[in-house]
């Protein structure tokens, strides 16, 4: 049968490096601290932003939350941006989506300082990942090669040497998900197809997704992927989140992926589960991502302020 690849337990593994990582800057008198931005009250924003409060806390860092109603005009978002830029207690911001359509995303990515930026949301940020020369690598779709990498070497494969003879597809292009892992994809080297809603409405997303070594879905549609979209073998990594109604009844809302894991797990090697996979790295790389941005706007850790990290080389 299939592997199902726990993220959670993964995600255990992760934590540990963060947390000795945060010890290592408080004996150096730096306490990381994470800002997040969040304007109205959509109900999965809320409850992501409860998560990394909550870990930020686990983890010894500092936490703040700017809450704007969602009636907020775009200067006033810029101006929470601005006063966090300007606070030295903030090492990281997470701008959390979505924004009210009156509030231009580019326009508040803009104002993020790059060095604040842990998602890579800001041009420059964005603009480096896709030289595969990141700042930071943005914690969703790095959180997918990040279980991807391990489970590859707990399988016994080079990694290195895997991606570079596969075929990575990704469904799904948004800037936050579907683009960077297609970044991630290129820099380790593999075959990396993109599709899209336009793949789809072609009538022609099954004949890209069979092609897949490696599959990374993205798209926001419950249950889009079966059995008839992939390959025998097929490593598959699950990013949507998407409320449904319980099939058990009892009019309860439950959340699935965008695979329809019993029938892909009929094929594949490997598969994420929903919940329990991609989302539970993805809170903790975004806590790494606050530590290293801690670490290089002190003057205590000298040495790469200014500087790019290398591509992110095969983690783990
Ligand atoms: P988005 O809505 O910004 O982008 C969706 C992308 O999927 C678009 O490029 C669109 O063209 C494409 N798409 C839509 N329908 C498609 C179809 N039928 N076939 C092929 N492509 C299709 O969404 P996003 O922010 O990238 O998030 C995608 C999913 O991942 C959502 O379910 C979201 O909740 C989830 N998500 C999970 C995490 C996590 O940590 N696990 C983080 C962010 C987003």
């Amino acid at each position: 049968g299939a592997r199902v690849i726990d993220g959670r337990a993964l995600a255990e593994e992760l934590k540990l490096r963060v947390i000795s990582e945060v010890e290592e800057l408080a004996a150096g008198g730096v306490r990381p601290g994470l800002a997040t931005v969040f304007v109205g009250e959509d109900y999965a924003a809320r409850a992501y932003e409860r998560r990394v409060r909550k870990l930020a806390g686990e983890l010894g860092c500092r936490y703040t939350c700017e809450r704007l109603p969602e009636e907020a005009e775009e200067a006033d978002v810029l101006a929470v941006v601005g006063k966090l830029n300007a606070d030295p207690r903030v090492s990281g911001i997470l701008v959390l989506r979505p924004l009210p359509e009156r509030v231009s995303e580019p326009a508040v990515y803009r104002m993020l300082d790059p060095l604040k930026d842990i998602e890579a949301v800001h041009p420059v940020n964005a603009g480096l990942l896709a030289l595969g020369r990141p700042r930071y690598v943005p914690s969703t779709p790095a959180a997918c090669f990040y279980l991807l990498d391990r489970y590859l070497k707990l399988s016994g494969r080079d990694p290195e040497e895997y991606y570079r003879s596969s075929t990575v597809v990704v469904v799904g292009r948004s800037n936050n998900v579907g683009k960077p892992a297609v970044s991630l994809g290129f820099a380790r080297g593999a075959t990396v197809i993109s599709c899209d809603v336009n793949t789809y409405r072609a009538g022609r997303l099954r004949e890209q997704t069979v092609r897949a070594d490696v599959l990374i879905v993205a798209a926001g549609v419950a249950g889009l992927i079966d059995e008839s979209y992939v390959r025998e073998g097929v490593i598959a990594v699950d990013v949507g989140i998407n409320p449904v109604a319980d099939p058990e009844g009892g009019g309860r809302t439950i959340l699935v992926g965008d695979l329809d894991f019993q029938s892909v797990a009929r094929k594949a090697e490997a598969l994420t589960p929903v919940p329990g996979g991609v989302g539970p790295i993805t809170d903790v790389w975004l806590l790494k991502n606050t530590a290293a941005a801690a670490r290089w706007s002190s003057s205590r850790f000298p040495g790469r302020r200014w500087l790019p990290v290398a591509a992110p080389a095969i983690s783990g």
